[in-house]
């Protein structure tokens, strides 16, 4: 099977960015798993189905999510929620609040499961996420764990959405990341973990670009 990289680690360390760019380098394929459950969370919603309370229906929703992945003429990532382009909706902070909620059902993270194995395909996949390493492609053979301080994560979080065009205050993200990554670390299925194996990369003071060339001489191995 196709060679894969992991890439976890919590909100806002900078993994969507530097993932994309590996799997650019490489011309390898590339899994955003959290739009996944940031898809999951904006169908139900969609449906009337929040607060999020039905563990079997949310399951269903996530089993037979109508989600597309596809990119512009310029290469930026495109994604489809049933036809419809949903990128700005899917990274609103409550978006993401949401996700994190599904995110702690088993049902709904094994209902994921093989759709998201299946973007392993040739010549090879960077899948970023939360338990990429840990649970999804646990035999890959290079597993990274970015990490970097709430603060840092939250200014990048703030520059993040300024240019997307969406406001919120660098004291609301703090405590929203620092909430969600309680949440994520501390849930019984797939916790946030570094794998047993994991390369450790903490990039509070590191570039995109040192991170990324990083990487990619670890890839290259
Ligand atoms: O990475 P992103 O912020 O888009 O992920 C949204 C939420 O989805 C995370 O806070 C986490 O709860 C969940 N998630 C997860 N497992 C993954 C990816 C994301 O539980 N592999």
């Amino acid at each position: 099977s196709a060679p894969v990289i992991t890439l976890d680690g919590p909100a806002g360390a900078g993994k969507g960015t530097i993932s994309r760019l590996l799997a650019t380098r490489l011309g390898w394929s590339f899994l955003d798993s959290g739009a996944l459950y940031r898809l999951v969370a904006l169908a139900a919603q969609k449906r009337g189905l929040t607060p999020l309370l039905d563990e079997a229906v949310l399951a269903d929703v996530a089993l037979n999510l109508d989600a597309r992945f596809t990119q512009d003429t310029a290469g930026e990532p495109v994604i489809l929620l049933a036809g419809e382009v949903v990128g700005t909706q899917l990274r609103t902070e409550s978006c993401g609040d949401l996700a994190s909620q599904v995110a702690a059902m088993p049902d709904v993270r094994a209902a994921l499961l093989e759709r998201q194995r299946a973007f392993a395909q040739s010549p090879g996949l960077v899948a970023d996420g939360r338990d990429m390493g840990t649970v999804v492609f646990p035999q890959a053979p290079l597993k990274v764990f970015l990490t970097a301080s709430v603060e840092e994560r939250a200014r990048r979080r703030h520059k993040q959405l300024m240019e997307q065009g969406l406001s919120a205050s660098i004291d609301d993200l703090l405590g929203e990341i620092a909430e969600r990554d309680r949440r994520d670390s501390e849930r019984k299925i797939a916790p946030l973990k570094p794998a047993d194996d994991a390369l450790i990369l903490d990039c509070s003071d590191l570039s995109i670009e040192a991170v990324v060339s990083e990487l990619m001489h670890h890839a290259e191995q």
